[in-house]
């Protein structure tokens, strides 16, 4: 194979000053600030309309339109008893390349339900957002649909999301109150057994028990 021997180029006086490229490079940033001034002043009259200017995003204050398939933070479908519709079967967490699902089971004292999550935990630290939980999950009890992007934290406990924010996605930690009425590991008290299952109102026909939230 013929080897071609490309010499470098030998830069002029201007050229090692550099100050060509940075003219060069003024030129064309003023050229766009300009030309996106002059038109977002134009379609503010009317004019020009066919003339697209650049588009900038007021982050985060507004949000850019997200696809509907894009994957996001994750979060827990309920019964209409307001209980997670996970039943423990542990799909999710045997099939998470990154290992970052932990999930204790417990007994549900419905019959007709094989169990359910007293302790659910996604560490997003190192989640890798491939949708294997969700795939993998014959329950539709986990999604990532949320449109939640910003999942930055102050420390990596701060990462994990537990039980209480995968049902209700918009709790940010510390979270000061526990709303969960189902026997669970409740974080927010010390990890200890808090909730009973009397006083909630279980449907007797699960088929019913459609994710709702
Ligand atoms: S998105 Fe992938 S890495 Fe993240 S929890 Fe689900 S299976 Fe694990
Ligand atoms: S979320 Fe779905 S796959 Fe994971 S343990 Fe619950 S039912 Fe099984």
């Amino acid at each position: 194979m013929a080897i071609k021997v490309v010499e470098r180029p030998v830069l002029t006086f201007w050229e090692k000053t550099y100050l060509p490229q940075i003219w060069g490079g003024l030129k064309i940033t003023s050229f766009h600030f300009f030309r996106n001034l002059f038109l977002h002043t134009a379609h503010r009259f009317g004019l020009f309309k066919d003339r697209p200017a650049a588009v900038t995003f007021q982050y985060p204050e507004e949000l850019r339109p997200l696809m509907p398939r894009l994957r996001s933070r994750h979060r827990l479908t309920s019964r209409d008893d307001g209980t997670p519709r996970c039943v423990g079967c542990m799909l999710c967490e045997t099939v998470c390349p990154a290992k970052c699902i932990t999930i204790v089971p417990d007994e549900h004292p419905d019959p007709t339900v094989e169990k359910y999550p007293s302790r659910f935990d996604i560490d997003l630290g190192i989640c890798v957002y491939c949708g294997y939980c969700v795939e993998a999950c014959p329950e539709d009890a986990i999604r990532m649909d949320t449109g939640i992007l910003d999942v930055a934290a102050y420390s990596r406990e701060a990462m994990r999301l537990d039980l209480h924010e995968l049902m209700d996605p918009s709790l940010r930690k510390p979270i000061e109150k526990c709303d969960l009425d189902f026997p669970h590991k409740c974080n927010v008290h010390g990890g200890e057994m808090k909730g009973d299952w009397e006083g909630i109102d279980r449907p007797r026909d699960r088929s019913s028990a459609t994710p709702s939230h």
